[in-house]
C-alpha cells in the first residue's frame, strides 16, 4: 500500500472561485431540495406551472437552473467554460433537449451537436462532445428495435434516416479528432444505441478511441457486456471507448419490470452496483492501452480508488485514456481537488431552454432528494465551508 491519499474534504479547493454569496445560494438551493417534501412538491408544481404556461421561467433560471445549467446557449455558457477553465477543469456541453419526437427537431438538435463538436474543438476547455440518440431518434422506434421487433415499412426508413445522424454527428467528430460521448438512456431503448455505438465505434475507433459509448453498472449484466465490448473491438481491430456510470433511471426501470411483469434489469442493491462499478474501473485500467475510459460518478470511494490506483501503478495522472467526470453544480470537491492533482477532469454543463432541459432537472432534483443521496452529501460540504470562512 503507498502513503498517497488525496483529501476530497478539502472544501477551501472545492469552493475557491466561489463568492461568499453564491456559496450562500447553493446553501439555500440543496437545503430546499434535502426536504423530500418540498423536493416533491416543488418538482410538480413547477411542472404544472410550465405546462399552464405561468411566468415561472425566470424563477426556476434563477434558481435550480443557474446551480446546473451553463446557460440556454453555447454563447451563454462561455463564462462557465471560462471559470472551470482556470481551475483546469474542462466542460462538456451538453445540449439537453430530450424526449422530442418530430424529425425537423432531430435534425435541429443534430445541428446544434455539431455545433458543439466545433466547439469542442476550438477550445482546449472543452474536452468533450456528448449526446443522447433520443435527441435525434424518436424512442418508439429505438424500443422496436431494442426488442428486436419487425419495423414496418415507413418506420424502417425511419429508423435508416435516425441512425444516418448519429453517423452525420460521429463522422464529422472523427473528421475533426473530437471525442465524443453517447449517453446511455433505458433499457428498453439502450440494445437500439449499443447496435449504433458499436457500429460508429468500428468505424471512427481504428487510430485512436474518439466514439465513446455509455455503460450503466446498475445493471447485472453490464460487466459481461464491458467484457464483451473489450473483446469485440480487439477482434475487429479498434479502441474501446466507453464511459463508466452507475445509472439514472434505477426507479422507472423498476417501476416498468414489474408493471410489465418481467425481472428487473438492475442489481439487487446499491452494494452489488457499487461491486460492479468498481470491478469495470478495474477492468479497463487493467486494459488501459486498449480502452480509453470515463468515471462518470459522483462516488468519493470510487474516485478515490481510481485516482490512488493510477498514482500506485505509475500510470500518469493525466493518461489520455484516463477521465474523471461529474455534474455541473455537483461534487465540487472531487472535480476541483482531482484537478488540483493533475487528472483529466470535466464535467458535464447542461445547456437549453428552461423547458426543455426540465427533465434533466427533475432527474437531478429526485436523485438529490433522498436523505442518504447527493444532496446531503453536498449539504454537508457547504456547511464545512460556511464555517470555515466563519459565515
Ligand atoms: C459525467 C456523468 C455522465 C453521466 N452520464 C449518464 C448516462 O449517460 N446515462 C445514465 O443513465 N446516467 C448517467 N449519469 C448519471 C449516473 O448514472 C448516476 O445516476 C449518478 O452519477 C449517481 O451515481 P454516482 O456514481 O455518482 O454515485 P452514488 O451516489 O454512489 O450512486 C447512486 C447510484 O447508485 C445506484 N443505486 C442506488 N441505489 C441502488 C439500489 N438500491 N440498487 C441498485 N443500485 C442502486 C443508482 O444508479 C444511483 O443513481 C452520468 C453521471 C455523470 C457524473
Amino acid at each position: 500500500m503507498s502513503d498517497f491519499k488525496i483529501n476530497f474534504q478539502d472544501t477551501a479547493t472545492a469552493f475557491a472561485d466561489k463568492t461568499n454569496a453564491e456559496l450562500r445560494r447553493k446553501y439555500e438551493l440543496f437545503s430546499l431540495m434535502n426536504s423530500p417534501f418540498l423536493n416533491d412538491f416543488g418538482t410538480k408544481a413547477t411542472e404544472l406551472f410550465l405546462r399552464l404556461r405561468l411566468p415561472v421561467t425566470g424563477l426556476i433560471k434563477r434558481t435550480i437552473f443557474r446551480q446546473f445549467c451553463g446557460g440556454e446557449t453555447i454563447e451563454e455558457c462561455q463564462p462557465t467554460i471560462e471559470k472551470l477553465g482556470e481551475s483546469h477543469i474542462g466542460t462538456i456541453l451538453d445540449y439537453s433537449v430530450e424526449g422530442k419526437s418530430a424529425e425537423t427537431v432531430f435534425d435541429s438538435t443534430k445541428n446544434e451537436i455539431i455545433r458543439t463538436v466545433t466547439r469542442a474543438k476550438e477550445d482546449g476547455n472543452v474536452p468533450f462532445a456528448v449526446f443522447k440518440v433520443t435527441g435525434v431518434a424518436r424512442f418508439e422506434i429505438l424500443e422496436k428495435v431494442s426488442g428486436g421487433k419487425e419495423l414496418l415499412k415507413g418506420e424502417a426508413a425511419e429508423w435508416e434516416r435516425s441512425k444516418t445522424r448519429v453517423n452525420e454527428i460521429c463522422a464529422y467528430a472523427a473528421s475533426i479528432s473530437q471525442p465524443i460521448f453517447i449517453d446511455a438512456e433505458e433499457s428498453w431503448i439502450q440494445n437500439a444505441i449499443d447496435i449504433i455505438a458499436e457500429e460508429m465505434m468500428e468505424k471512427y475507433n481504428r487510430e485512436q478511441p474518439l466514439i465513446y459509448n455509455t455503460i450503466q453498472l446498475y445493471r447485472f449484466d453490464r460487466l459481461d457486456f464491458l467484457k464483451e465490448s473489450h473483446r469485440k473491438a480487439k477482434e475487429n481491430g479498434y479502441f474501446l471507448a466507453v464511459k463508466l456510470v452507475r445509472g439514472a433511471y434505477m426507479e422507472k426501470e423498476r417501476e416498468r419490470a414489474e408493471e410489465m411483469d418481467y425481472p428487473s434489469p438492475i442489481q439487487p442493491d446499491k452494494t452489488a452496483t457499487d461491486k460492479d462499478f468498481d470491478a469495470a474501473i478495474r477492468y479497463c485500467l487493467e486494459n488501459v492501452e486498449e480502452i480509453a475510459f470515463v468515471a462518470g460518478t459522483h462516488n468519493e470511494q470510487s474516485v478515490c480508488m481510481l485516482a490512488e490506483m493510477l498514482h500506485e501503478k505509475g500510470i500518469k495522472h493525466n493518461h489520455p485514456h484516463v477521465f474523471f467526470s461529474q455534474l455541473y453544480g455537483m461534487s465540487d470537491n472531487l472535480s476541483y481537488v482531482l484537478a488540483k492533482h493533475d487528472y483529466n477532469v470535466s464535467k458535464y454543463v447542461p445547456y437549453g431552454a428552461v423547458k426543455d432541459v426540465m427533465p434533466y432537472l427533475i432527474r437531478r432534483a429526485q436523485e438529490n432528494s433522498s436523505v442518504t443521496g447527493q444532496v446531503s452529501r453536498e449539504l454537508d460540504l457547504i456547511k464545512k465551508e460556511l464555517k470555515r470562512r466563519r459565515l
